[in-house]
């Protein structure tokens, strides 16, 4: 037996159960259609809500920040120092979602592996939705925290728990997805706040779903809810509908500034790169300059939901552009997303663990980047491959 057999093995059963992922490589820019592996397919799987990931404007920004700044940050900000142009984003991004600061990371993932940790730690307890997502539940376990999970999107349940483990700690975090991103379901957040205002716990959102979705103008979950200025902190990402790449922190000025002391991923990682800061501003420009791309995924996504329905296709419970088309089995969905590509549709199938088991599905994301006749285009191959396949 050589000491690496049991990862082949392992490899090996998940082939069997059909939840080994298989990475396809795209050949082109992200947008409506894509050269996935070497053939022109319609995209439905990317995060990039408002097509902005191969704007012209952001492109543009990014090729001019180069010729000023070049490419790399150095090293981490606390050493090297911050360049003016993460600066300013951080102040445009403060603006933007109106709250007194932002602190960007290189992700979102590291957003939340930063500062949950930072909050609170061993001898404080975390209320965590049920269904949070995996980089919430790495920053619980990185803080040592006891975690409490309370059940998902439910105001009552976290009250319980608030009452019967709270005062067996010495602090308190409340933490929830805002957008819940397999099912695109969105937190009561107002619920959850009349919750936690009559304890003394911190509250926290990771918005990234949210961000350029909700709200006015894409400003993000706690403006939908009018909720500003309530919740102590807000995750965000730039990654998705700002179409680069970098996470956000948004709150309290003097929860920024501990990040900015403690948050191990800002103290050991070097920052986003110039490109990214630049891109980032410019996205934050195109979304304060108009709600045009807000507005049209919406109807797009408004559109695809009902003739999906139409079709006799279980769309679950999304209050979001996230369209998931339930299957089950994790097989079928692998055949279902195998069909769709056959047939010219980009739609990855998303199981176990991604999702609980047994709740396999084509995650549909919708955009503003499609029009009209690409959506009917996608409608018309669903409907082909679910009578082929007996779905519908
Ligand atoms: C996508 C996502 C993240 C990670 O964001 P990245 O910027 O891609 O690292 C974090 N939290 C939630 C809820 C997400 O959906």
């Amino acid at each position: 037996m050589s000491k690496i057999d049991w990862i082949k093995e392992e490899i090996a059963a998940l082939q069997e159960a059909g939840l080994y992922t298989n990475i396809r490589t795209l050949g082109s820019a992200q947008g409506a259609w894509l050269d996935v592996d070497g053939k022109r397919v319609l995209n439905f799987c990317s995060n990039n809500y408002l097509g902005l990931a191969n704007h012209p404007k952001i492109a543009e920004a990014a090729k001019k920040a180069i010729d000023e700044y070049g490419v790399g940050p150095g090293a981490v900000r606390t050493i090297a120092g911050t360049m003016d142009l993460h600066t300013k984003l951080e102040e445009r991004l403060a603006e933007f979602k109106k709250v007194e600061a932002v602190l960007t990371f290189q992700s979102g993932f590291n957003a939340n592996t930063a500062t949950i940790p930072a909050l609170v730690g061993k001898g404080d307890v975390i209320f965590s939705d049920r269904l949070n997502h995996a980089s919430i539940i790495d920053g619980c376990r990185l803080s040592g925290a006891k975690i409490k999970a309370y059940e998902h999107s439910n105001a009552e349940s976290l009250e319980e728990m608030l009452k019967e483990h709270l005062p067996q700690y010495n602090r308190g975090l409340v933490v929830t997805d805002g957008v819940f991103s397999m099912d695109g379901d969105v937190a009561p957040l107002d619920e959850l706040y009349e919750v936690t205002k009559k304890y003394d716990v911190l509250f926290m959102v990771d918005d990234a779903h949210g961000e350029g979705v909700l709200g006015t103008g894409g400003r993000g979950i706690v403006d939908h809810f009018g909720l500003h200025g309530k919740v102590d902190v807000e995750i965000g990402t730039m990654s998705k509908a700002f179409g680069v790449v970098g996470g956000i922190v948004a709150g309290k000025k003097v929860i920024i500034d501990w990040l900015k002391q403690r948050g191990r991923p800002f103290l050991f990682s070097s920052a986003m790169t110039v490109p990214d800061a630049a891109a980032c501003l410019a996205a934050v420009d195109l979304l304060e300059e108009s709600t045009e791309l807000v507005d049209k995924l919406w109807s797009n996504a408004e559109y695809f939901k009902a003739e999906m329905e139409k079709l006799g296709f279980d769309t679950g419970k999304s209050e979001t552009p996230i369209t998931p088309v339930m299957l089950g089995e994790a097989s079928l969905a692998q055949e279902f997303s195998k069909a769709l590509y056959e047939a010219g549709v980009f739609g990855t199938a998303i199981a176990f663990p991604t999702v609980p088991r047994g709740t396999a599905r084509i995650r549909v994301m919708i955009s503003a980047a499609h029009e009209r006749e690409d959506l009917d285009k996608g409608l018309e191959i669903f409907a082909k491959v679910g009578k082929d396949l007996g779905v519908i």
